[in-house]
């Protein structure tokens, strides 16, 4: 930092603290780009390094917009109703006043012109009124729709991973907590995939980051055309990948992880003119099912686990908890056992 000229605080710390850590890429990505470009690290690009890896500043301007613009969408609704009330009271008044001219026995047959003028022109004072009231309502109801689309939109883009447009981390953990509360209700079976691209890093070494972010984004359109109906692929981080499979027992999850495997290994990696990048990328895959009442760390856990067996096993290959742990009740890390063959080994 200090070879930077950045100036010693919390955020400059949490900053170049996660740059030296290399635990976001992206971020080391960016400050790697601006050193080789020898930009300054003044507070304006420190702060805005900071807002866009760490806070949820964008988020929630907009968020503060969006309930600005409600609020005041809301005051001028309640203004108008309020203004609609004082009329709709004169009107009454007139209405009675006329009623009682109408029901008065001895009234003055020569007044009923004048009072059934004055009564007409309270009804057309009443009538613009109203039109008044629907045009306000009717801009007001088209704002409303603009400004929920505008949270929908937020909604999204909160869930979505910006490299591959698939659910990012966050809307993994709600759907994992969600599937997971559901498994129980309906006592059916739970299964989460693990997937994590094989020697990633040569990609990367060998070709360049963008080749690697295309490698990234092909791997993340293999799941989502593998997957169907309530499935969810997520982008769990750097070049890891999650698959929530509901009502799916273990063995099948197996089949369909070996399935995505072949898929993976005979796709290959190219530019958008045709040409062939790499031939072939693979990956491995871990899976674990989901025992009721457990939290999802330990689900994850497990389905981590079998994946780090898979890429100790020689990579390019699905393996799952019970190569891990052959029996739910004894199974322990040191059970850690080679499966027999390469593929498929849950059944
Ligand atoms: P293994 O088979 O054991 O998984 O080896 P690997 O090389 O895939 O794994 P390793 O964890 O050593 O390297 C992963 C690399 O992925 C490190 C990091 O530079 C790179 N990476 C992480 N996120 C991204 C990304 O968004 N884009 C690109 N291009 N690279 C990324
Ligand atoms: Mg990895
Ligand atoms: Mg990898």
């Amino acid at each position: 930092m200090a070879e930077l000229g950045v100036v010693s605080h919390p955020d400059n710390f949490q900053l170049f603290f996660t740059y030296v850590a290399h635990t976001n890429f992206d971020l080391c990505r960016t400050i790697d780009i601006l050193r080789s470009n020898h930009r300054e690290f003044d507070e304006a690009q420190c702060e805005e390094l900071h807002t866009r890896f760490f806070s949820d500043k964008r988020e929630n301007e907009i968020i503060e917009r969006i309930s600005n613009d409600l609020r005041a969408q809301l005051g001028s609704i309640l203004d108008t109703v309020n203004k609609v009330g004082v009329d709709t009271r004169k009107y009454k008044k007139a209405l009675d006043h006329f009623c009682s001219y109408v029901g008065d026995k001895n009234r003055n047959l020569s007044n009923l012109e004048q009072a059934l003028h004055t009564l007409l022109g309270a009804t057309r004072e009443m009538e613009g009124v109203n039109r008044s009231l629907e045009s306000r309502l009717t801009n007001s109801s088209s704002e409303i729709n603009r400004l929920r689309e505008d949270m929908e939109n937020l909604k999204r883009e909160a869930m979505t991973d910006g490299l591959t447009g698939i659910a990012n981390r966050k809307a993994f953990d709600m759907q994992l907590r969600d599937g997971m509360m559901h498994a129980m209700e309906d006592g059916q079976p739970l299964c989460l995939l693990l997937l994590d691209i094989d020697h990633f890093k040569k990609f990367n070494d060998t070709y360049g980051h963008q080749v690697g972010d295309q490698v990234i984004r092909l791997m993340a359109e293999s799941l989502k055309r593998n997957i169907k109906g309530q499935d969810t692929a997520a982008r769990y981080g750097g070049e890891e990948f999650a698959i929530i499979l509901p009502s799916t027992s273990l063995g099948n999850a197996v089949l369909f992880g070996n399935k995505l495997r072949q898929y993976i290994e005979s796709h290959k990696v190219v530019t958008k003119s045709g040409k062939t990048i790499i031939s072939k990328a693979t990956a491995s895959i871990g899976v674990a099912e989901f025992r009721p009442g457990e939290p999802a760390a330990k689900l994850i856990e497990r389905a981590d686990r079998a994946l780090y067996f898979a890429k100790e096993n020689g990579r390019n290959q699905v393996a799952s908890e019970q190569q891990i742990e052959p029996s739910k009740t004894a199974g322990k890390r040191g059970d850690l056992k080679p499966p027999s063959s390469r593929g498929i080994a849950a059944e």
